[in-house]
């Protein structure tokens, strides 16, 4: 199965008015060229009028880094999906670790936060991933199994169209994000091909078309023996999407993973 590899930017809280104008117009340029990946990046909610202005006629997609669990209502600081989706957002990360850790935002909190997004129409990048306490104690499976069968927890019509939306699910284990020290290709393999697993179980079709994608320390440098793993589908990537150029070189590799061959026979 051939799934085009999405390649995502987390630009976490980081930017402003100008940075932001700069590093957009250098994205579009240096990622004109890469047609056979797919690219967007989540942008602090403020800035996503003016990601709309930039990024409107280009190929490049834009996100929110969450979306509150609520509709409406007296949600003091909440941003809804629908106010996103306003403003052409199609992604929206959901779960992310920093959220989970620094927030407590539970599986259930999060499966909510899905729907939320998908009610809006917008793509739900779920991620999963075990802390280091969990990955030490050997306890990343039943962790990874918890946050990725919670999914199942949508209703049937919820689902249907998340599916139809291209749900994305991000593995990032947490002891490698932000850290500049990514899993080794077949740890992170391992994990992708046990959530691949987990959702044939439901749902055999889903399993082979869903977007697995990876995050934590991913560089240029680690693209390529990373992304060539059967199961990786692209990445989430935070501070090397701050810089247009190792955005660019990341995308590269994900456009075209042939490249990397010549790279890992000279390597051995
Ligand atoms: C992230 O926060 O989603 C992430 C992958 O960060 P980094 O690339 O900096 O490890």
């Amino acid at each position: 199965m051939m799934r085009k590899k999405l390649v995502v930017g987390n630009w976490k809280l980081h930017g402003s008015l100008a940075e932001n104008e700069k590093l957009m117009h250098e994205l579009v340029d240096q990622l004109k060229h890469l047609h056979n990946a797919d690219f967007g990046i989540c942008l602090p909610y403020p800035y996503l009028f003016q990601a709309q202005k930039i990024l409107a006629k280009t190929p490049i997609l834009w996100g929110a880094q969450n979306v509150s669990q609520f509709y409406d209502g007296a949600y003091t600081s909440s941003v809804s999906a629908s106010m996103v989706a306003e403003f052409g957002c199609t992604l929206a990360i959901i779960g992310h670790s920093e959220r989970r850790s620094y927030s407590h935002e539970s599986n259930q909190k999060a499966v909510t936060r899905v729907k939320r997004a998908v009610d809006a129409g917008i793509t739900p990048i779920y991620c999963v991933g075990e802390t280091l306490a969990e990955h030490e104690l050997g306890q990343a499976k039943s962790v990874i199994e918890e946050q990725v069968l919670a999914l199942f927890g949508l209703d049937d019509a919820t689902y249907a169209h998340a599916k139809a939306l291209g749900l994305v699910i991000a593995y990032e284990p947490v002891w490698a994000i932000g850290k500049g020290q990514a899993a080794k290709p077949e740890q992170a393999q391992t994990m992708h091909q046990f959530i691949r697993a987990l959702i044939a179980k439901r749902d055999k079709t889903f399993a082979e078309n869903v977007r697995i994608i990876y995050g934590g320390g991913l560089t240029p440098e680690n693209a390529c023996t990373l992304l060539t793993m059967s199961d990786i589908d692209g990445g989430l990537v935070g501070r090397c999407s701050l810089n247009a150029i190792e955005f660019r070189r990341i995308g590269e590799v994900a456009s075209d993973t042939k490249q990397c061959v010549v790279e890992i026979v000279e390597e051995a």
